[in-house]
C-alpha cells in the first residue's frame, strides 16, 4: 500500500441534488484528505477526451449530455490506497448493480446518472488529474 492521489467529479445530477456534502463527508469518513476542489462547468471537448474510452459505444454521447449538463465538483483525493478505496466506495458503475451502502448504491438512479466519477487506475488518475488541472 502507498498514499495515492485520485481524480473524482460530483457529476452534474448530484450537485443539482444537493449531494455535493454527502459525497464529500463519505471521502472524509474514510480518512481521505481533500487535496483540491473545484466547481466548474465541463465543456463537451473535454468530456469527449474525458471519456474516450467509451467513444463508438451507443451510450457515449448521452454520457456527454450528462455530464455537461450543469456545474460539477472535481477534485482530488488522496490517501492510503486511495484509487482503490474511492473506487470500493463508488460501488458498480451501474447504479441497479451497485451494492447498498455504496455511494452509487445509495444515491444512484439509473445509467448514465450515477452521482460521482474516480479514477480506476494509477494511469487513469494520473493522466485525469493532468487532463483537468493542466497547469499542475
Ligand atoms: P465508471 O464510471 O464506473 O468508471 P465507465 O468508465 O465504464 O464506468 O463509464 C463511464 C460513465 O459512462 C459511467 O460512469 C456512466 O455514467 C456512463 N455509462 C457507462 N455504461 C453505460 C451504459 N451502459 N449506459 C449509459 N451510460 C453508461
Amino acid at each position: 500500500m502507498a498514499i495515492e492521489q485520485t481524480f473524482i467529479i460530483i457529476k452534474p445530477e448530484a450537485v443539482q441534488r444537493g449531494l455535493v456534502g454527502t459525497v464529500l463527508t463519505r471521502f472524509e469518513n474514510r480518512g481521505l484528505a481533500i487535496k483540491r476542489l473545484e466547481v466548474r462547468q465541463i465543456g463537451r471537448d473535454l468530456a469527449r477526451v474525458h471519456y474516450a474510452h467509451l467513444r463508438g459505444k451507443p451510450f457515449f454521447e448521452g454520457v456527454l449530455d450528462s455530464i455537461t449538463a450543469g456545474p460539477v465538483v472535481l477534485g482530488v483525493l488522496e490517501g492510503e490506497n486511495a484509487i482503490e478505496l474511492v473506487r470500493q466506495l463508488l460501488g458498480a458503475t451501474d447504479p441497479m448493480k451497485a451494492a447498498p451502502g455504496t455511494i452509487r448504491g445509495d444515491y444512484g438512479t439509473v445509467l448514465p446518472y450515477n452521482v460521482v466519477h474516480a479514477s480506476d487506475s494509477p494511469e487513469s488518475a494520473a493522466r485525469e488529474i493532468g487532463l483537468f488541472f493542466p497547469e499542475g
